[in-house]
């Protein structure tokens, strides 16, 4: 099962879904926690769109929205993109319209996206709810990033995640990705309750 497939549950139509926005650096396990809450919670996780090449097993339109460039600067002309970024040497942009239609539907809504992108959506939409992952130490995100084998430039992708995480405060919710199932559990209650669980940060 996919997130996109008929959701395990129907949320109610007589409020507008929720935007909630995942946020953290390469590595930390963001698509590995939200995949971990298919079938537990009902959510529409935004395909991205992206002019990088797909990864072995990757689908069009399931993982990503594989644009060549021209094709990335035609959605960026007819503003396609509710937010974007260059992310190392590709662009990702969450497209608006799917995540439009998904909310005025009543279902929330999921991006997993980076702190750039994360930033822009909070300067055009204040209510969504803005969630950071954080690894237990930088030499475990090193580890997973390492260990996941698709980038040989782990050492640039660590130096950003530094910058990356120096801007954990800003969100209203953080959780460390130590033990699997117990930061999916915290997730899952976020989006179960995101104003319930707001104090629950760890120590700065
Ligand atoms: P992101 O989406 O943030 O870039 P991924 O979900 O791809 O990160 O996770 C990066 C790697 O770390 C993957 O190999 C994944 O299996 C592993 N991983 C994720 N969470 C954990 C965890 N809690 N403990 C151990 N390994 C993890
Ligand atoms: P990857 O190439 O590993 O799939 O993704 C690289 C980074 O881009 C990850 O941190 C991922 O969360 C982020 N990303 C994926 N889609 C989007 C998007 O639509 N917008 C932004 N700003 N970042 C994205």
């Amino acid at each position: 099962m996919t997130a996109n497939d008929k959701p395990s549950s129907t949320p109610s139509a007589d409020r507008p879904g929720r935007l909630f926005v995942v946020a953290g650096p390469s590595g930390v396990g963001k698509g590995t926690l939200i995949r971990r809450l298919i079938g537990r919670w009902p959510f529409y996780l935004s395909v991205s769109a992206t002019t990088r090449p797909p990864r072995p097993g990757e689908i069009h339109g399931r993982d990503y929205i594989f644009l060549a460039d021209d094709e990335f600067d035609r959605w960026l002309a007819e503003d396609r993109f509710l937010e974007w970024n260059q992310h190392f040497d590709h662009r990702y942009g969450t497209p608006r319209q799917a995540v439009e239609d998904q909310i005025t539907a009543g279902r929330d809504v999921v991006l997993e996206i980076e702190v750039e992108g994360a930033g822009q959506v909070r300067r055009n939409d204040p209510d969504a709810i803005f969630i950071f992952i954080e690894p237990p130490s930088l030499e475990t995100l090193e580890r997973r990033l390492s260990a996941r084998g698709d980038t040989s430039d782990v050492a640039a992708r660590l130096a950003r995640a530094r910058r990356e995480l120096a801007l954990a405060p800003d969100y209203d919710h953080r959780i460390v990705n130590d033990v699997l199932e117990d930061a999916a559990a915290r997730l899952l209650s976020v989006f179960a309750d995101p104003e319930g669980s707001q104090h629950d940060h760890p120590a700065d």
